[in-house]
């Protein structure tokens, strides 16, 4: 028998539903810990996506009139790779067109409150004395605001302990107080010392009030967030348990991520035999209407276009890089003023800036071995993956110091790359001055053959995988549940 049983609750798990960063790790993570032990499931809703992808699935138990919803069913089904899967079979919830958590114009569901309440409901029944699985957890590791709610119910029902995980504070599922009731709370919890936020239920403070532990997805992020700048209003309660809160860095699925092995690419190629990356490169100019041109660096974007990620500040100077001169390809959504700027761009300077708008996992695949120079400059950032993903693909990334981004690339000068660690250009100081004058440091190196591909090949002998990630989650059960 596994000495540890966990119960990873997620909104979102890959490949069946992503919306970001959070997939990728549940989609990892789990795998990675059974890989060294641990008996882990995952909990995710079953959203359209998730029922029309998972096979084989069993009805595992079924829940009647829970919060006013006459009929909930748990089924067992098993991911991919291998990692059982519980999904929480609610139609009336959970099956719409739309994101998991807006419908198709990008506005929230109005009803997030019960949507990620029930799932929060059924992962602490599973954590409970009254569980209707023969499957016991030792503790449940919730997710980000979504799952918060667990670590209350599991607080106020004598459940197992919990381990909530922050992958980004920003996010905080706050919601009127009038929704306590139909969720079952009890009205003392409204408390500052519960799930009161400024008037309002907070998944997020609930979670991070009543769990056992608090993680979250790098150590600098664990620092930044006892911090005003970046606390996002969290920061008394987390300075006061911080003790109780680890940074760990996320790892990266390297069988996804790897361009010795990856279909999407339109040449496969390896730290030893780096000639495929330049195939890759004239292949994505030639997707994306870029000059072909090899002469010239081509910098990579895949992201979320928001305020976070900085890329007002790339836009901004686009115009200057076309000058040094470079080629910028640009693959994310969001933001609509920054989708037109990025859109206007590339009809400004064709052949030398492309963007698509939309979200594609091949495109990205692509971008990463295609383009040169990976640029990501959040003004704060939880872990990242892109970065790691980048460097991987020999691509090193561009990234201001924060966060997970500070944690993983090391920045580039003469000593640190005559020792064999820098992996690519990090700045402090977010400013589009600073950025473009990163920018102009990395394409003085491109230029300088060798130690650019010494810089690539630091960049791809990096160890992201999975496992000493989750060997420190294993750590942190441990310690929890005074194993350790
Ligand atoms: P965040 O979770 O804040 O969005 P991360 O870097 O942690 O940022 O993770 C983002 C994930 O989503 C990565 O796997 C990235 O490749 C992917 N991603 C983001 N935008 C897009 C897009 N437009 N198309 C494809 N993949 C995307």
């Amino acid at each position: 028998m596994a000495e540890l049983k966990v119960l990873f609750a997620t909104s979102e798990v890959a490949p069946f539903i992503k919306t970001g960063g959070l997939a990728d790790v549940s989609g990892a993570l789990p795998a990675a810990l059974r890989a060294i032990g641990v008996d882990v499931r995952v909990l995710v809703p079953g959203y359209r996506k998730v029922m029309e992808q998972i096979e084989n699935a069993s009805v595992v138990a079924t829940f009647e009139h829970l919060f006013g919803i006459p009929h909930t069913s748990l089924l067992a089904a098993t991911m991919p790779n291998g990692v059982p899967l519980l999904v929480l079979d609610c139609a009336e919830l959970y099956q719409r067109d739309g994101g998991p958590y807006q419908n198709p114009l990008g506005e929230d569901w109005p009803d997030n409150a019960l949507r990620f309440g029930m799932l929060s409901k059924i992962a602490a029944l599973l954590g409970g004395k009254s569980s209707p699985l023969d499957w016991h957890p030792d503790i449940v590791n919730c997710n980000d605001w979504q799952t918060g709610l667990a670590s209350a119910y599991l607080k106020f029902e004598q459940g197992v302990p919990s381990v909530m995980t922050i992958h980004n504070l920003a996010f905080q599922g706050a919601f009127p107080s009038g929704n306590l009731s139909q969720l079952g709370l009890p009205a003392s919890s409204f408390s500052i010392n519960g799930l009161e936020y400024y008037g309002n239920l907070s998944f997020l403070k609930a979670g991070l009030f009543y769990c056992d532990h608090i993680t979250t997805v790098s150590p600098t992020y664990a620092e930044e967030i006892q911090q005003d700048a970046l606390g996002f209003g969290m920061q008394g309660l987390l300075s006061y348990r911080q003790k109780e809160l680890t940074g760990i860095l996320n790892g990266i699925d390297t069988d996804e991520w790897n361009p010795a092995q990856d279909s999407h690419l339109a040449k496969k190629y390896s730290k030893g035999r780096m000639a495929g990356k330049a195939e890759n490169k004239r292949a994505l100019q030639e997707k994306m209407g870029l000059e072909q041109r090899a002469d010239i660096p081509l910098l990579g974007v895949v992201s979320r276009f928001t305020y976070q990620k900085g890329l007002d500040l790339l836009l901004e100077i686009a115009p200057r890089l076309t000058e040094l001169p470079v080629q910028l390809v640009m693959l994310g959504s969001g933001d609509v003023a920054m989708q037109n700027a990025a859109q206007t761009l590339a009809m400004r300077y064709p052949g030398k800036i492309a963007a698509y708008i939309g979200f594609s996992e091949a495109l990205s695949h692509l971008i990463e071995a295609g383009t040169d120079i990976f640029v990501m400059p959040s003004r704060f950032e939880p872990c990242g993956l892109n970065q790691l993903y980048s460097q991987r693909y020999g691509t090193p990334p561009i990234v201001h110091a924060t966060g997970g981004l500070a944690d993983s690339v090391r920045d580039c000068t003469d000593e640190t790359l005559a020792d064999g660690s820098a992996s690519g250009f990090v700045f402090s100081g977010m400013s589009a001055d600073n950025l473009l004058a990163t920018i102009q440091r990395a394409v003085t190196l491109y230029h300088q053959e060798d130690a650019w591909k010494q810089l690539r090949k630091n960049c791809m002998s990096k160890d992201f995988s999975w496992e000493t990630s989750a060997k420190a989650y294993r750590d942190v059960y441990r310690k929890v549940l005074g194993r350790g």
